[in-house]
């Protein structure tokens, strides 16, 4: 069993549409794959039809936007409800928010390149969440960068005078609505340094508010980040998960490249209910 719970499509700021994604998953030789696209469910109708002609087992998910005193937190949850009031406005609200801050980042980059918010709206005209991948986009087609690699090191990063944050729920809120609305939450890439590292603390914290798991196979891990995580999973009966966090071409990681064990994915499976 080959089980990869995290990825995106064009509903957020991946390369593929859902459907597309469900099909380079059964090539990669995938049998359970998530889409779990930023802030929005926008995609699941989609996946779960192609997913079901393809033979796979689809995870509908939302990788929701969180922080903790400021700093940016992802939390992936997997099976929430899509009717849930509380957890889709939740969402909702972040989206909103995300429009609003891409208008800004744009207004600043529209000072010194000839970018315009139509380029970046034609960049994001499929998605429901708008992200800085978008911005990159528009960026690589003014050919003021290559790549959105380059984007996020030159001109997109938190460091970057062009940056600004968005609107995103605190960590321990969003705990609560996921779990209301049945979600099972996991910690997505706690140990990417430099992005989305949580502490030892934070983490011993959202374990007794319901958090469930922590993704500690991803390819923004370090070897000492996977030692550190897999301590603190086990001293917290944390579930440990991995995933590729696929973005179709929008990224390097490749859909299989980290896997979530089929004993991992039934304790998941057990607290969904
Ligand atoms: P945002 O959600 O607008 O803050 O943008 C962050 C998103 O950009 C994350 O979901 C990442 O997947 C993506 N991202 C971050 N760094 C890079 C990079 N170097 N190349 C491509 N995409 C990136
Ligand atoms: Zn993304
Ligand atoms: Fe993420
Ligand atoms: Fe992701």
């Amino acid at each position: 069993m080959r089980i990869d719970p995290h990825t995106h499509s064009t509903a957020s700021d991946g390369t593929e549409s859902p459907a597309e994604v469900m099909r380079s998953a059964a090539e990669a030789g995938l049998d359970v794959i998530g889409l779990s696209d930023h802030d929005t469910t926008q995609g699941w109708p989609e996946a779960a039809v192609e997913a079901a002609d393809l033979g796979l087992e689809f995870v509908p998910g939302v990788e929701v936007s969180c922080q903790r005193a400021g700093r940016s937190i992802h939390l992936l949850v997997l099976w929430p409800s899509g009717e849930d009031p509380d957890f889709l406005a939740m969402i909702e609200r972040t989206r909103v928010a995300r429009v609003d801050r891409a208008r800004q980042i744009v207004a600043l980059l529209s000072e010194d390149y000839e970018l315009d918010w139509d380029r970046v709206a034609l960049r994001a005209e499929n998605a429901e969440t708008i992200g800085r991948p978008h911005i990159a986009d528009a960026l690589v087609d003014i050919g003021a960068v290559s790549d959105r690699d380059e984007a996020f090191v030159s001109l997109l990063g938190t460091h970057s005078p062009y940056y600004r944050p968005h609107y995103a729920p605190e960590i321990a809120d969003a705990l609560a609505v996921v779990r209301a609305a049945g979600g099972v939450p996991i910690l997505a890439h706690p140990g990417a340094e430099g992005r989305t590292l949580v502490s030892d603390d934070v983490i011993t914290d959202l374990a007794a508010r319901g958090l469930v798991g922590l993704e500690i196979d991803h390819r923004d891990h370090s070897e000492a980040q996977k030692a550190r995580l897999a301590g603190l999973a086990q001293r917290l009966r944390l579930i440990r998960t991995g995933a590729s966090d696929y973005h179709g071409s929008g990224k390097k990681n490749r859909l299989g490249e980290n896997l979530t064990s089929p004993e991992a994915f039934e304790a998941l499976r057990e607290v969904r209910g």
